[in-house]
């Protein structure tokens, strides 16, 4: 069972969603990754998480296309620039991943990392788009302790809602501080690159050792769901795997079926320890 995470403002969505990057940019893969999206709706996803920088607009063009005619059953997060963050630019970006997400809403709008513009502008610009109803939340990425700080001095009628941040056993260091940072302020971690983009993570021969230990209702556990389910144990923790494939899709809404033992927790720790002191934060 999927478990859930609420946001600031009442929304609650399930702590599994879906990411988006590189979606679109093959002509080739484009049906199974339409597919994999609409069966994670199908399968009880509700988070769709892409940026007007995926693919230069081309993965909002394919989410678009992939909840056209189920958009009540979507929790759509976008991300602007750093470069468009200033108060017309975020109205222009807004309203240009508005139309190529073929819709006239978006639930959480995240500035994608901090840039040369002052918070104030970004939050101001943020806080109109609310008061005209085209964004629903708004929340930041790629945020640092320090960050937040400085977030928290920009007075805002609406509360920060997320914090999106890499996180996954590649990048432990977030648990030292920033978990807890976020937490404090009732801000929603959303953890980007929980598989560690399909890379070596998968092949760490503890996970390996704790899948052959472990079923789903598929069958035999993976690396890649000991990985996730690593990542989901965390209180609050909103996950956004991509799966560009309906099989992988599947695999991960199974990954919520999985409970780490203590036993687990602890092997995975004396592979890959946790943070001793603060590690600044990562960004892919
Ligand atoms: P992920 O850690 O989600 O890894 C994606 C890779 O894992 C793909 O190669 C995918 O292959 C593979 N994969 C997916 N499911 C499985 C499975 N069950 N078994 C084995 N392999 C699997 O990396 P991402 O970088 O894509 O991160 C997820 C999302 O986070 C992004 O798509 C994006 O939405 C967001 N993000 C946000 C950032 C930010 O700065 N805010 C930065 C980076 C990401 P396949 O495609 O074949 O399914």
């Amino acid at each position: 069972m999927v478990n859930s995470v609420m946001f600031p403002g009442g929304a609650r969505v399930p702590a599994l969603g879906m990411g988006t990057w590189a979606l679109g940019d093959s002509a080739e893969r484009r049906t199974q990754e339409i597919a994999s999206l609409r069966l994670g709706l199908d399968l009880g996803l509700r988070v769709v998480d892409t940026a007007e920088m995926y693919g230069a607009g081309r993965s909002e063009r394919l989410v678009g296309e992939a909840i056209a005619g189920r958009r009540d059953e979507v929790f759509l997060v976008t991300k602007v620039l750093p470069s468009n963050a200033s108060r017309a630019g975020v109205a222009a970006s807004c309203r240009a991943s508005l139309r190529r997400l073929g819709t006239d809403r978006i639930d959480l709008y995240l500035l994608h990392w901090r840039g040369a513009v002052p918070l104030g502008e970004t939050i101001g610009a943020f806080e109109r788009l609310k008061r005209e109803g085209l964004i629903g939340a708004w929340g930041v990425s790629n945020f640092d302790v320090g960050d937040l700080d400085d977030l928290a001095r920009v007075a805002s009628p609406d509360p920060c809602a997320a914090n999106q941040i890499l996180y996954s056993l590649d990048y432990r260091g977030v648990e030292f501080d920033l978990l807890e940072a976020d937490r404090r302020r009732s801000i929603v971690t959303m953890a980007y690159s929980p598989l560690g983009q399909g890379g070596d993570l998968l092949h760490q021969p503890v996970l390996e050792r704790i899948a052959d230990r472990h079923e789903t209702s598929l069958g035999p556990a993976t690396p890649a769901q000991v990985a996730l389910a690593w990542v989901l144990r965390q209180p609050g923790m909103l996950a956004i795997p991509k799966a560009g494939s309906p099989q992988h899709q599947r695999e991960n809404v199974a990954a919520t079926e999985l409970v780490l033992t203590s036993e687990d927790l602890a092997a995975i720790d004396r592979s890959i320890p946790p943070p001793r002191r603060k590690v600044p934060l990562a960004m892919i």
